[in-house]
């Protein structure tokens, strides 16, 4: 089957999946739209995390052992912002450096962070579309028991280590879906809507957030296929599962499908947890789901596609 794939990914079990639909889809076929609640402002620069991971997996710069920047870094600046006394728990490697900057220098002269994100991904060779969720700033906050904490606070700062008791994406109330994602949402040619493998709280739900999209998304002609992120009660990395429990949930897929049923047509979880009762209304597709290589990428794609397509025929 042809017609636009149109992706939902957070940073890097998003963009994982995202670089295996990439491989088995036709050159234009796949758009992704990216969580934009990671993004702040450091050192009077724009870092939007997710978009960047997005971008550097999709054009093979990405580091693979890290899960952020990019490979063969050298971290010069770094340790001439430690020698002045700047702040260090951020790290930005060179390279990194000159992205952010370059963003910045676009943002200041005005334009909009999906122009730019389209202009850098062009740059950096990559065929894919990567979309911010919306060009106005949305901020992801957290309360903890260290009390309301900005995102990259929580994450980086103070390594998910506070429980967390609620979250919050400031501006989202009052930011826009993109016209291009609401249009491809409405058109008869979308083939599928892919929710990657990412957390729910950190980087789907921002997107789902986005006044409209959710609406769009439940009225879409396509197929809603998810691919848990969550594996036999475990995150594959990051705090997905800490966080499901402080928030009083159940550590499970079927608690990740919970969160989106109301969207879904197909659920996507691994074998080990075939047993699973799948939310009304949702087909369960079992298959190997972590992905360590590129093959399990491309093969975890297919899956999803093949499960798209069938829901389509029903
Ligand atoms: P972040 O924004 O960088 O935190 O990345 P995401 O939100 O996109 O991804 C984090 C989620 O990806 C975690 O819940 C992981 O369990 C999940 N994840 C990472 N690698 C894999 C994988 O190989 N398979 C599956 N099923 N999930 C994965």
């Amino acid at each position: 089957m042809t017609g636009t794939v149109l992706a939902l990914a957070g940073g890097v079990g998003g963009a994982k999946l995202v670089l295996g639909l990439s491989r088995v889809l036709g050159a234009g076929e796949l758009v992704v739209v990216g969580n934009t609640g990671d993004d702040f402002s450091h050192l009077g620069l724009a870092i939007s995390p997710d978009l960047d991971t997005l971008l550097y997996t999709l054009a093979g710069l990405a580091d693979p052992s890290r899960g952020w920047g990019r490979e063969n870094e050298t971290w010069k600046f770094m340790e001439a912002l430690e020698q002045l006394g700047g702040p260090t728990w951020f790290r930005l490697g060179d390279a990194d450096l000159a992205l952010h900057v370059e963003r910045t220098r676009q943002l200041a002269a005005g334009e909009k962070l999906s122009a730019v994100t389209d202009r850098l991904r062009k740059q950096l060779g990559v065929a894919t579309r990567i979309l911010p969720m919306t060009d106005n700033p949305v901020r992801t906050r957290l309360r903890t028991s260290h009390g309301w904490l900005d995102f990259q606070d929580y994450f980086v700062r103070l390594r998910c280590e506070p429980v967390v008791q609620e979250l919050n994406y400031v501006g989202a109330e009052a930011a826009r879906p993109l016209p291009e994602v609401l249009d491809l949402l409405a058109d008869e040619k979308l083939r599928a809507v892919v929710t990657c493998p990412s957390n729910p709280f950190l980087s789907i739900e921002p997107i789902l957030a986005i006044p409209g999209m959710r609406t769009a998304i439940a009225n879409c002609r396509a197929p809603v296929v998810a691919v848990s992120p969550v594996i036999a009660g475990q995150a594959v990395k990051g705090p997905t599962t800490k966080m499901m429990r402080e928030l009083g949930l159940a550590a499970s897929a079927s608690a990740v499908a919970c969160r989106y049923a109301d969207l879904l047509d197909a659920f996507v979880v691994d074998e080990a947890d075939a047993a699973m009762a799948a939310p009304e209304g949702v087909r369960l597709v079992t298959a190997r789901t972590l992905m360590t290589c590129l093959a399990d990428r491309r093969r975890l794609a297919q899956i999803v596609l093949a499960a798209a397509d069938a829901e389509a025929d029903r």
